[in-house]
Parts: structure tokens; sequence; C-alpha cells
């Protein structure tokens, strides 16, 4: 059977080409299989937490990512009908991180500086239209197959990652489940040029506006705002290439409500996605190991799941590497496969379902007080500085047990 040397990714998202660079900066051979023919350039999430851009860093990646991304230092909580409610300053995270801020820009132009360097390391290679249609753990290693334009193929490989997003070919074959739940309502994800500063002037970056109904997210992206809601279920028609026609009209009602200008906004773009809550039951297989949207999906409201994927790559990708290098590092790998779970646990997917219960609050009197308490929170600064640790994700990354000794 033909043998591939070292590591397989299967993914070429943002999160596999993060473990082969991890993989390939330790010295160690690295195959990433991508089933597209290029780079998928869709905008997805858009904001990279303290801790991600720390390891970026690492990397040597979140300089270049910097110089094309907006800094956001604050965040806002507001409700649709009174304003702002709190507003957060990260500048009070400034003794427990180097980043003390968020970065505002799009997944892809993180996708497209991996993928650059990358290219100037002789033991990687992606491979486009490889797609990894089945894996089998072995003693010895484990068995792919996959599907190329000549036809199918199987290969042998030492570890295989399974980066390949949230309806993972790695994660089936292996008979990984994927547990959790479904939100009825799917999300619309919208950009436009209309400057909403100019008609809310006190705008942050990001801004989470609550309200029963209608509630929304505005993000800032270089150059555009991006816009998420929530659709109705009756709105939830579409299972595959949803009509631009009909989400443009979905899309302009919205905006209507968010600030009405009697005229149609200029949308850029518009995608609508079905939102989940869902945790493997093991991160790992053998020596087959989830990353990513592949472990953990989760609603966008936090920004946590692309960048719960990348500190999965940070860790998975030298864990790999070490063990490859050390004859088989079983405390490394382990620890991976155990510590990242817990934080997509406890961390990420709770945090995510709170912001979700916050923003869509339909109870007045817990809404009156939920904002009271925000706002006390964000005049403390001891009470800000723990609740910035959580939403930040770092208090995620220090929850972990001690790395193992030879990391
Ligand atoms: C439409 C949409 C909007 C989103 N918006 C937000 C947002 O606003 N905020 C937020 O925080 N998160 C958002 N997310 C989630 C976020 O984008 C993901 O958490 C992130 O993309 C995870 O990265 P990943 O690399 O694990 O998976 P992906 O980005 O899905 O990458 C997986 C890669 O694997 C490839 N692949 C798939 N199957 C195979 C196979 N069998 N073999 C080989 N390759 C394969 C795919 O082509 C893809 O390139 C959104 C997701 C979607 C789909």
């Amino acid at each position: 059977m033909h043998k591939i040397e070292g590591i397989v990714v299967a993914g070429g998202g943002a999160v596999g080409l993060m473990t082969a660079l991890r993989i390939a900066q330790q010295g160690v051979s690295v195959t990433v299989f991508e089933s597209a023919p290029n780079l998928v350039e869709e905008y997805r999430a858009s904001t990279f937490h303290p801790p991600t851009i720390e390891m970026l860093d690492e990397v040597g990646i979140a300089k270049k990512l910097a110089e094309e991304a907006l800094v956001a230092d604050t965040f806002q909580l507001r409700d649709k009908e009174t304003g702002v409610v709190a507003e957060f300053d990260m500048g009070v995270l400034k003794n427990d991180t180097s980043f003390p801020y968020r970065l505002q820009i799009e997944q892809y132009a993180l996708v497209l500086l991996l993928f650059e360097a990358l290219k100037s390391f002789p033991n990687c290679q992606v491979l486009f239209n490889h797609e990894v249609k089945g894996a089998n753990p072995k003693e010895d290693g484990v068995e792919i197959n996959f599907l190329t334009p000549e036809g199918e193929q199987t290969a042998i490989c030492d570890y295989l990652v399974g980066a390949d997003g949230a309806r993972s070919a790695v994660r089936t074959s292996v008979d990984i489940p994927f547990d959790g739940m479904t939100y009825p309502e799917r999300y619309l994800v919208t950009f436009t040029t209309f400057e909403f500063r100019d008609i809310m002037p006190d705008l942050a970056y990001v801004n989470y506006v609550s309200d029963p109904e209608e509630w929304f997210v505005l993000l800032r992206s270089p150059g555009l705002w991006r816009v998420l809601f929530p659709t109705k279920p009756e709105e939830t028609i579409f299972d595959t290439d949803p009509d631009p026609t009909i989400l443009d009209e979905i899309a302009q009602e919205r905006y209507q409500k968010v600030h009405e200008t009697g005229t149609p906004y200029p949308i850029t773009w518009r995608n609508i996605y079905r939102v989940h809550q869902r945790v493997a039951a093991s991160y790992r297989s053998g020596k087959v190991f989830l990353a990513g949207d592949a472990a953990h999906v989760n609603n966008p409201l936090g920004g946590m799941g692309l960048n719960g994927g990348l500190q999965d790559a940070f860790y998975l990708g030298k864990a790999l590497a070490l063990s490859l290098k050390n004859s088989r590092n079983e405390p490394l790998l382990d620890h991976y496969a155990e510590e990242r779970r817990k934080i997509a646990l406890n961390f990420i997917r709770a945090q995510t379902a709170q912001n979700e219960e916050n923003i869509r609050q339909k109870d007045p009197a817990i809404r009156l007080e939920k904002q009271r308490e925000m706002r006390t929170t964000a005049s403390n600064n001891d009470l800000s500085r723990d609740y910035l640790l959580r939403t930040s994700m770092i208090q995620g990354i220090r929850s972990m047990a001690p790395l193992p000794q030879t990391y």
C-alpha cells in the first residue's frame, strides 16, 4: 500500500492549515488533503480573540493578520430599543495578555496567510481535489481512503487529523458520536457598505444587540459591516443552495427594523446557515484525531467556534509532531484529546449558550436584571476583568491541565 510520510490532515480550512503549520514548523512531514479545487474563500467567522492572537504570534502570522485587521479594543452589549447597555474595555486585560483586544478580519484572510506560510516548508504539501472518504486506524498507522480526479485511492500514514469541518467524514468513519442540539432557526449573515456609524455614532466594532424577537449582531470588518440575524422558523426553507433573491428580501426587511431608511440597503453578500451546539464524544480514536468544527460546533454569539478550532490546532499540531519525533508520546496526545474537549464543553458551549439566552431573553424582568448586572460589571474593574477573561477565552486556556513536560 502507498505510504505517506508523517501526518495527513483532512481539510485545508483555517484549522487544518494551522495544524499543518505547527507540524511543519517542528520539521515533521505533513500532507493536507483538501476536497475543494482551491482554498475555500467564504465569509464565515471574523473575530480573533487574545489567546488565538498569541498562538498566531507564535507561528509567525499575527503581525501580518493585524496589518489587515481592525483592532477592536471595546465591545458593546446593546438593547435594540434603548441603545448601549454596557461597553467593555478590553484594556483591563493588559496584564493578562500581550493582545488585550480582538482582531476583526474575515476568516479567509487567515486561510490565505496560513497557506502562504506553508509554501516555505518543503516538508509540507497541500493537495486539492483530495477528498478523504474514510479512515481505518491500524496498529502501525492509519489507512485512509480518498477520492482524487484519478479515482479512489488508499494510503497509510502515521497519524490522521480530521479538520474536515462539521460534517467530518473522518469523524463519521471512526464512529465518534456528535451529540448535541440544532437551533430551530437558521442564522442569516449579511454584509453591507452602509455606514451604521452615521446613524449610531457610538457603535463599537463589535456590538451584540438584544431583543426578544429581533436581536442582531453588528460587527465591523475592514470596509464593511457584517449583520447577523436569526431567521424565523417559517423562513427556514432552504436545505440546499438558498435563493439569493429570497435571502435579500428577508435581509432588507430585517435591516429596515434595525434602522428604517425607506430605501433598500446596499447588501453586498448574504448567506444562511444552520447553527448547532455539538461536541464529539471523543477527540481521538487511536491515531486519528479531531480538531475544529469536526470536533465541536456552536452558535457564533461570542465568536468562539473558529477560535476554539485554531486553539485545538495549535496544541494538536505540536503534540503530534513531537510524538512522532519522540516515539509516540501518549500522555501528550491524551492531554490534547481530553483538555481541549473539556474546554469545548465547559467554556465554549457554556458561554455561547449563555450569550444566546441573554441576547434573546423574552422575560422583561430577567432582561432588566441582566442589563443591570452587565452595567455593574462593565463599571467595575475587577468584575469587568473576570467577565472579559471568560468572554475572551483566556479562562478556558488557563483551565487546561499543565502540559506534559515533553511539550
Ligand atoms: C456560513 C457560515 C458562517 C459562519 N459564520 C460564523 C461567524 O459569524 N462567527 C463564527 O464564530 N463562526 C462562524 N462560522 C463557523 C466557523 O466558520 C467555523 O468554526 C470554522 O470555519 C471552522 O474551521 P474548520 O477549519 O474547522 O472547518 P471549515 O472551515 O469547515 O474547513 C473544513 C475544510 O475541509 C474541507 N473538507 C470537508 N470535507 C472534506 C473531506 N472529506 N476531505 C478533505 N477535505 C474536506 C472543506 O472543503 C474545508 O476547506 C460560520 C460557518 C459557516 C458555515
